[in-house]
């Protein structure tokens, strides 16, 4: 079968490959395998020291590869027939895609996907945290379900931040240089075989924008990038960094990428049949829509209305302050030349002011636009990612909408995310294959079977992705510390410290302080009993930025810093430096609990929680976002209850309380009581329903059933299938 979405390319950069492994190429400049770690070790092997640098594949066959020795090894030229047979099956395979099984005809499509930021692979840095990595994970899924589908987003040259603490603590903040030669991306070509270049105008001048192919399985991801000779010095960052502080070039990127990318789907001849915004800050392209209807004859009224009705929305903070504002001076200044042509009105082009009418917020600010209720005007659904935000959001927002916010649970790409030892075992005794959650693995239900997965080989399965974490974490943090200057005695702690035969929790997310990392410090007495019992010791293990904005995020790191260092918590409590999609696969693979204390109802979603518990990590956590919903009463613990005290200090020391409490009654001691060899059966009951209550409950694939059936269907104008409810959750989702 021909890939859903075709999207021309120019040839990348020259690399030299024998012919007996050129299918390497076409494995490198395809992200399949940012989810198939056998074809990472592959690559790793072309060049090891070049891989260990970059962990990227285009990098590692652009460096000076010693080809000989590899075509003379067997066992490496079997692994690459073996693995380029299976990336072409995944590519050919899709015809028997799930919706055609299930509603007789093929989806329609494609669906444009609007994201700020995309969270791949570590390798590729344009993504700051989860809304990425649910963007990334969504554009996997829609390719292995074989969705019509192309993203689009932002190539960011400097990324987001690389995070290093220093000896005191501060978050320093540096910006990584990508060269696009050395990504898993390729210049897409205009129609005459040229490199593709789309104009957007701003005040005085015309921006020129390149258009990049990532190719995400069978899904193209288009990224935009104003970094050309052609535009002035000025303008050629725009594009340069992720959530960029100065609201002007802020305002500059987000028209890039609504504008610019409405402009490249067209040039590449490209007609979605629905517009999925996912978070506003693509929400121009609502705008650009409604100039283009008006432009060829429309009424302005008739071309909201019409763009509207093929439009989706999702909205992730629960909170109106938590969204994207602009000053609606700075917006009638920039954007408003390029809505309303020559400002006046009845010349073609959509008037500013009604943009702005628009972008009205709740509260009713006129000073200000904002992105979220611009695009919850304009799109004809849209939905929160869990029930509980959906309650949260449709309390705040009301007022504006004319249709409830669905709630449609986030999920995570499963095959991304669960290590292989678990996974072996999954495949071994449930009959599931992660790649293909929706077929034969639905079809046979084995989140039903956990109950066959023996004891004694989950357990060492744990410990083999325990292990693996401890090893990477001892490797950073002797780098970490020896940078620091810290004594060789102190280094030479880190090699027995971080045991896996110790209690191990994890804690990573981004240091915002409704998160509360620091709750579990409240009662420094209460916790060194815990951490230092001879028998029955636990350790803690962070990660975690701080927007460079964000000076109280950042104290909290440097007082979780500090006390890592202190003598009360030394050599049990660590912090690892530049939280990435590569940390969070050690940690959620290899920590024994997953700990999480959002003050709710501040947390819309959260998904790390949910690629722990599919590794069979137990979640304790705050019943806020996923965990309202995911907590079963026996797959993890619930700190507090589902109220909440208006008082937030006397809220915090509630949860805290129950913390120690859960800590001390419940978690402990059922991770220490062990058989005969020294296996944890009590504890594995809770990991196998952890299992069966997620795997598929809170993976992508449900996600995207919901999507397709609950939004996109309706805004592509396909009456809902029979078997579909509409309003209801699908009866999938009610599976597990
Ligand atoms: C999964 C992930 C997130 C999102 O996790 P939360 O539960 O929302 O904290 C953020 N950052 C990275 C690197 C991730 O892998």
């Amino acid at each position: 079968m021909e890939p859903l979405v075709t999207v021309p390319t120019l040839p990348g950069p020259p690399i030299r490959i024998p012919p007996q492994l050129e299918g390497l190429r076409r494995m490198a400049y395809n992200l399949w395998w940012a989810w198939h770690a056998d074809a990472r070790r592959l690559f790793a092997r072309v060049d090891p020291d070049a891989w260990t640098r970059h962990h990227s594949p285009v990098s590692a066959l652009l460096s000076s590869v010693d080809w000989v020795p590899l075509l003379a090894d067997p066992r490496f030229m079997a692994e690459y027939d073996d693995l380029l047979r299976r990336f072409d099956a995944y590519l050919a395979g899709g015809s028997d895609h799930w919706f055609a099984r299930k509603h007789g005809h093929e989806l329609p499509g494609p669906i444009a996907y609007f994201c700020a930021e995309y969270g791949l692979h570590e390798s590729i840095g344009i993504y700051s945290g989860g809304l990425g990595v649910l963007a990334g994970d969504h554009t996997k899924t829609a390719s292995d379900m074989a969705i019509p589908f192309v993203g689009v987003g932002l190539l960011y040259r400097n990324g987001y931040f690389r995070q290093t603490i220093d000896a005191d603590g501060h978050q320093e903040h540096a910006y990584p240089d990508y060269d696009p030669a050395t990504l898993p991306i390729l210049p897409v070509a205009d129609a005459t075989g040229g490199p593709l270049r789309v104009p957007v105008e701003l005040p005085g001048r015309t921006v020129s924008v390149a258009v990049w192919r990532a190719q995400v399985g069978r899904t193209p991801v288009l990224l935009l990038d104003t970094d050309v000779p052609d535009n002035s010095e000025a303008d050629r960052p725009i594009t340069h960094i992720l959530y960029v502080r100065g609201r002007e070039m802020r305002l500059h990127q987000e028209l890039v990428l609504g504008v610019g990318g409405v402009r490249a789907l067209r040039a590449l001849g490209i007609s979605p049949v629905v517009w999925h915004l996912n978070e506003g800050h693509s929400a121009f392209l609502l705008a650009e829509r409604a100039r283009e209807l008006v432009a060829a004859g429309g009424r302005v009224d008739d071309a909201f209305a019409a763009v509207k009705n093929d439009s989706v929305f999702t909205i992730h903070t629960p909170v109106s302050a938590g969204n994207e504002r602009f000053d609606a001076d700075l917006v009638r200044r920039v954007a408003g030349p390029l809505f309303d042509g020559d400002g006046r009105p009845g010349t073609g082009g959509v008037p500013i002011s009604t943009i702005l009418d628009l972008g009205l917020g709740v509260e009713g600010d006129r000073g200000q636009f904002d992105m979220t209720s611009f695009s919850l005007r304009l799109t004809k659904g849209s939905n929160a990612v869990s029930r509980l935000h959906a309650r949260t959001a449709n309390a705040t927002w009301h007022p504006i909408i004319d249709e409830p916010i669905l709630a449609v649970t986030n999920g995570v790409h499963a095959p991304s995310w669960v290590g292989v030892p678990m996974r072996e075992l999954y495949e071994r005794y449930l009959d599931a294959d992660l790649d293909d959650l929706d077929g034969r693995t639905n079809g046979s239900r084995f989140w039903d079977k956990v109950g066959r997965l023996p004891d004694k080989e989950l357990w060492e399965a744990h410990i083999r992705q325990k292990r693996d974490l401890t090893h990477f974490a001892r490797g950073r943090l002797l780098r970490q510390l020896a940078r620091h200057g810290e004594a060789p005695s102190v280094l030479a702690d880190l090699e027995t410290e971080l045991e896996p035969e110790i209690l191990t929790i994890g804690f990573a997310r981004r240091f915002a302080t409704y998160k509360r990392a620091s709750l579990i410090f409240r009662d420094m007495d209460r916790l060194a009993l815990l951490i230092d019992d001879p028998d029955r010791p636990v350790q803690f293990i962070f990660a975690g930025k701080a927007h460079p904005a964000d000076r109280p995020g950042q104290q909290v790191i440097q007082d979780i810093f500090g006390r890592s260092r202190g003598d009360r918590l030394r050599g049990r409590v660590f912090i690892l430096e530049d939280y990435d999609m590569r940390i969070a696969r050690y940690l959620v693979q290899g920590v024994d609990v997953w700990m999480n204390t959002p003050r709710r109802p501040l947390e819309a979603s959260g998904t790390s929680g949910m690629k722990a518990a599919q590794n069979g990590v137990l979640n304790l956590s705050v019943l806020d976002g996923w965990w309202d919903e995911g907590w079963t009463g026996d797959n993890g613990w619930a700190i507090g209850g589902r109220e909440t005290d208006p008082d937030e200090g006397a809220q915090d020391y509630a949860d805290a309380l129950d913390l120690y409490r859960l800590l001390e009654t419940e978690v402990v001691p059922r991770y220490y009581e062990r058989d005969a060899n020294g296996v944890p059966r009590a504890w594995l009951q809770l990991v196998r329903s952890a299992i069966a209550s997620t795997i598929w409950r809170f993976s992508t694939t449900r996600m995207l059933h919901e999507y397709v059936e609950r939004l996109y269907l309706p805004a592509a104008g396909v009456p809902l299938p029979e078997s579909s409810t509409g309003g209801a959750p699908h009866p999938v989702t009610e599976a597990g």
